[in-house]
């Protein structure tokens, strides 16, 4: 990628929080990119504006009843749209020199693992893709030589602290983690929280999804288990710290004794420019921190008795992580059913215990590089999900 020239950009999961916040930076850098397709679901409205305002080649939905809106709202113009899941992977398809994954949950890992063999980068926000199936995607990015830069903040941080370093000189790789909502609430508490509360991130602002699983810590576990693979490190190299101001985004110990760490706003603007811009830096409208104002930052040990999610996602990386698509896919249904009042906060991480111990045995015979012994075990998952439900 000549570093110089114009860079052709696809969004995967453009509507989206993530994808915004890509688009409104290179709104802000018009003759440094050229977005050539972009892809949403449900949010047709938002999805043709994006099209429209950026001049795009390919437009897609995932949502198949949504076409004939999608496509009568492009009639007047040259972009091509269609809808489906081939729809999506055909825009992962075409060849970039960047594709930001943005699409929430394990609905994003075909088109993602498309993405690695048509693009010369890809900005990964979707966790869930190195979640269900870290060991054949890490290997696919291998194979394909395609750089893969991390955008979730704490991995930005660290590969950022990591740069001109080797894997071998770290002793451990420290997560931070807002500790959400939630963070002083008392077991009792906890039981009565609703869907309103876990929606209401103390620092972040994030779709959904992931916002829940910031308020239960599943977010933080998944997260272990996405910088396991994507810095080749053991289960004991990785680790977790609540910081609630979010300024240190990850630390990095050496084997001299040393830390790394990263700093600044907690605007995902910072990382995704870092993706969008790598290996050079990019301006973006966030401030550097102000210490004297910030004045002070807190730390403390991640509690996993009052928030079990993490214990289980420190379980599935200990265990090899051979039964990620199932954490998972549970979590995700679990998510689903609080969003939509089908179950309480505190049945998220019971649902999800209940579904990895039933399937402990057929998990151990599940083949990690085979994207259909993984996507049968997330199908697996979810439907006793469901069920318990
Ligand atoms: P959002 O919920 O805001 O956006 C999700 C995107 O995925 C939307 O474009 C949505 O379309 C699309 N989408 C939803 N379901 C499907 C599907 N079945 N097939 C194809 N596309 C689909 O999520 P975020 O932007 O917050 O997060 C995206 C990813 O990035 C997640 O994996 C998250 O964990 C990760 N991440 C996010 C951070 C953040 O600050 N937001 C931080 C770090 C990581 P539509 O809206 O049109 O329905
Ligand atoms: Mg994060």
């Amino acid at each position: 990628m000549d570093q110089n020239s114009i860079k052709s950009v696809s969004i995967l999961g453009a509507t989206g929080t993530i994808g915004q916040n890509t688009l409104d930076l290179i709104r802000r850098n018009k003759e440094k990119f050229q977005v050539v397709a972009i892809t949403g679901n449900q949010n047709i409205k938002e999805l043709v504006k994006q099209a429209i305002e950026f001049q795009v080649e390919f437009v897609a939905t995932a949502c198949e009843e949504k076409y004939h809106e999608l496509k009568e709202a492009l009639a007047e113009t040259n972009i091509q749209c269609a809808a489906g899941e081939q729809a999506i992977i055909e825009a992962a398809t075409r060849p970039v020199d960047i594709c930001m994954a943005a699409i929430v949950g394990v609905a994003g890992l075909k088109p993602t693992l498309k993405a690695l063999e048509s693009s010369e980068l890809v900005a990964l926000a979707n966790k869930e893709c190195l979640v269900s199936a870290g060991d054949l995607f890490m290997q696919s990015a291998k194979q394909h030589q395609t750089k893969l830069i991390p955008v979730d903040s704490e991995h930005s941080a660290a590969f950022q602290c990591l740069s001109g370093h080797q894997i071998a000189e770290i002793t451990k790789l420290t997560l931070t983690a807002s500790g959400g909502p939630f963070r002083s609430f008392s077991k009792e508490q906890l039981q009565v929280v609703t869907k309103e509360q876990a929606l209401k991130h103390p620092n972040w602002e994030m779709g959904a999804k992931i916002t829940i699983d910031s308020a239960t810590l599943m977010n933080k576990g998944l997260e272990l288990i996405e910088a396991k693979h994507l810095f080749s490190l053991t289960a004991n190299q990785v680790d977790m710290v609540v910081h609630p101001q979010s300024i240190i985004h990850c630390l990095v110990s050496f084997i001299d004794g040393s830390v790394l760490a990263q700093l600044s706003e907690p605007d995902m603007r910072v990382p995704i420019a870092y993706s969008l811009s790598w290996p050079k830096r990019m301006k973006t409208p966030i401030e550097p921190i102000n210490l004297v104002e910030i004045s002070k930052m807190d730390f403390e040990a991640g509690d996993e008795e009052r928030f079990p999610c993490l214990k289980l996602a420190r379980q599935v990386m200990e265990t090899e992580t051979f039964n990620g698509p199932a954490l998972n896919a549970a979590n995700e249904i679990a998510v689903d059913a609080f969003l939509s009042d089908k179950c309480s906060y505190i049945q998220i991480p019971q649902i999800i215990e209940n579904v990895l111990d039933k399937m402990q045995n057929e998990l151990k015979t599940i083949d990690r590089f085979c994207i259909n012994d993984i996507l049968q075990t997330d199908k697996l998952a979810r439907n006793m999900a469901l069920n318990l439900l």
